[in-house]
């Protein structure tokens, strides 16, 4: 597909982030995450912390293993709240993905070059087209819900459903 299809092609693909394990980030020497909020880490513009989440972010940090949220919500009260409460970084307002400058703030808050750190997101045109921007070990993970913003819903599933040409990976 070229250059644009390698941009918008994740490395791994999971089908929620509690599938990107401790293991595998070792494997391929990752010590830091990036992650989007809305759709990966909790439900769109929900404030819902599910105990799976909090077990994962326990997990990554027992390892020592960085988080920082990167999103591109306008509701930036709660986007500090949720970091807040999930104890990560956050990049400070919004993230504006697939700009590279929110990743790179990320990645100066948690320390880490590029190479040794993963995106990880719900879409194609924000989240891994980011992170494959910026040379990082990018993973899709399924929406966590349905529900989600009117132009992302029509737009970008349907050009995602297109680019990835077939279905993603079904809950384990
Ligand atoms: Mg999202």
């Amino acid at each position: 597909m070229g250059r644009i299809g390698d941009l918008l092609t994740p490395d791994i693909i999971v089908a929620h982030v509690r599938d990107v394990t401790v293991e595998m980030l070792r494997a391929r020497r990752i010590r830091a995450v990036i992650c989007d909020l809305d759709n990966t880490l909790v439900p769109w513009r929900s404030d819902d912390i599910a105990r799976e989440i909090t077990g994962w972010l326990l997990g990554l940090r027992a390892e020592g293993i960085g988080v920082c949220i990167a999103s591109n919500t306008r509701h930036t009260s709660r986007l500090e709240r949720l970091a807040a409460q999930m104890g990560i970084f956050h990049v400070p307002g919004n993230a504006a993905k697939p700009r590279r400058r929110g990743l790179r703030i990320a990645l100066s808050l948690l320390g880490v070059p590029p190479s040794d750190t993963a995106m990880v997101g719900d879409q194609l045109f924000t989240d891994i087209l980011a992170g494959n921007r910026l040379g990082l070990t990018t993973i899709l993970v399924n929406p966590l819900t349905p529900r989600e913003f009117i132009g992302t819903k029509i737009i970008s599933r349907t050009a995602e459903r297109i680019v990835l040409r077939g279905p993603r990976k079904r809950a384990l």
